[in-house]
């Protein structure tokens, strides 16, 4: 980047009345914009109440240091996932709020996220204002918190035996503020942009909470550590990055399996889970069967209403399929407008009978081309469907999926919006 188009970049950022804030409605304009602010007016007001030590200034350097150098170190594309991104940086502020004054909490998420935004060149610059504001804020709270217990129970240093103890439980409360509070400002804004998201759905992951608690306990044993002699800090780096990574591999391996359009399994997750299924279905000797689903004449709803909208129809007829199967039938997206699932526990006439509950279902529905679901115009779908069941002759996946294959082409053949079974075993007679 040259000197120019760094310039060009700031005369950019500079001119106010092209920020993308002005562009949020306005009630999320005002929450969104009054956060910075009353993160100035706490550093302010905590400024003013502090006394100011040059060793202070080096262990807030200190820890700067350390959580710039991970942020630094951290692979960008942690930072380009989809989703909520948790990239651990309050593990840095919360040491800060707890062994230096409160105004040090308070801007301590500025350079960490400064450099976040600089690193990552993605995002849009207010929300990186509003997550340092809030992170600021609630951090800020945290270190006022932890000046309130008495010097029995907590204090500036941390003692031996039970005060040890004690010490670590106030940090772990003040931990509880800071991370919550933060979450909770976030939060406010997400529901604010969007009344109908359903914010369980995005905290109460197995995911979520985990990643939670690893951050919550790695603040607080950093902070045990900085509280002994704050250069040990340094040690807390690589375990920091470890963590960060195996977070990150969690995630990612999530992801892996899924289709990101439908969010049905993808074609070679459900192939491994299916074989599974099928070795514990032979080993007990219980029934099961497969059912491969076609959308009919699909390509005419794309020709005539787009990609975009062909693709909010194959959503529609995935939340159809879901609705309809029981907890344990295995949902995966086989390729384009194509579906399979597995029915453990089905015979070929339990599994006749889910299809067409569903291809019955699928042709009921009516799934609006745009944003008015009163009055449309709206798309209708049919599908077709091909079922096998395990049985004497067919005892392999692709045995089954060959014979289910069979049964879809002649569902197709004779008319569509059918559901057709072959037996293997009159295949292979
Ligand atoms: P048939 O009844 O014989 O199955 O006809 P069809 O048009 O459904 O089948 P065909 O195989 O000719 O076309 C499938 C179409 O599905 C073509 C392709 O553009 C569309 N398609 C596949 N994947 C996607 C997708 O992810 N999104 C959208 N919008 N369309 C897709
Ligand atoms: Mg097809
Ligand atoms: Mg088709």
């Amino acid at each position: 980047m040259n000197a120019s188009s760094v310039t060009r970049g700031l005369l950019a950022r500079a001119a106010f009345w092209t920020w993308a804030w002005w562009k949020l409605p306005v009630v999320l304009r005002c929450y969104v914009g009054v956060l910075p602010v009353a993160a100035v007016a706490l550093a302010g007001f905590t400024a003013s109440q502090t006394s100011w030590h040059v060793s202070d200034l080096e262990t807030f350097l200190l820890l700067l240091g350390c959580g710039l150098a991970s942020v630094a170190a951290t692979p960008r594309i942690a930072y380009l996932q989809g989703g909520m991104t948790r990239d651990f940086i309050t593990v840095w502020v919360l040491p800060v709020a707890i062994v230096l004054p409160p105004v040090f909490a308070v801007v301590t998420p500025i350079p960490l996220l400064m450099l976040t935004q600089w690193r990552v060149h993605k995002g849009v610059l207010y929300r990186r204002v509003f997550t340092a504001a809030a992170m600021g804020l609630a951090y800020g709270a945290a270190s006022l918190v932890f000046r309130q217990f008495p010097a029995s129970f907590a204090g500036p240093t941390i003692g031996t035996g039970v005060h040890a103890v004690t010490w670590t439980v106030a940090v772990l409360i003040c931990e509880i503020v800071g991370g919550r509070g933060h979450g909770v400002l976030i939060m406010a804004a997400v529901k604010l942009s969007d009344p109908s998201v359903k914010l369980t759905k995005q905290l109460l992951t197995k995911e979520g909470l985990q990643s939670d608690f690893t951050e919550a306990n790695l603040g607080v044993l950093i902070t045990v550590v900085v509280a002994v002699t704050p250069v040990l800090a340094i040690f807390a780096v690589p375990t920091w990055l470890l963590v960060r990574r195996f977070m990150m591999h969690g995630q990612l391996l999530a992801q892996a399996r899924i289709d990101t359009k439908t969010g049905l399994l993808n074609a070679s997750t459900w192939e491994h889970e299916a074989e599974t299924e099928i070795g514990r279905a032979i080993r007990t000797g219980s029934p099961l069967a497969l059912a491969l689903v076609d959308i009919d004449h699909f390509k005419l709803v794309n020709d005539t209403y787009g990609h975009l909208v062909g693709d909010k129809a194959l959503r529609a007829v995935t939340d159809a399929l879901r609705g309809q199967l029981r907890a344990y039938d295995l949902a995966g997206r086989f390729g384009g407008e194509e579906f399979v699932v597995l029915l453990p526990h089905a015979r070929e006439s339990d599994a006749i009978h889910v299809a067409e509950r569903l291809r019955s279902h699928i042709a009921s529905m009516s799934i609006p081309v745009g944003d008015d679901i009163e009055s449309g115009p709206f798309i209708k779908l049919t599908i077709s469907v091909g079922v096998a069941a395990l049985d004497g002759a067919s005892r392999e996946l692709t045995d089954m999926i060959a014979a289910a294959d069979a049964a879809l082409y002649y569902a197709k053949e004779t008319g569509r919006n059918r559901t057709h079974a072959i037996s293997a075993a009159a295949r292979v007679s």
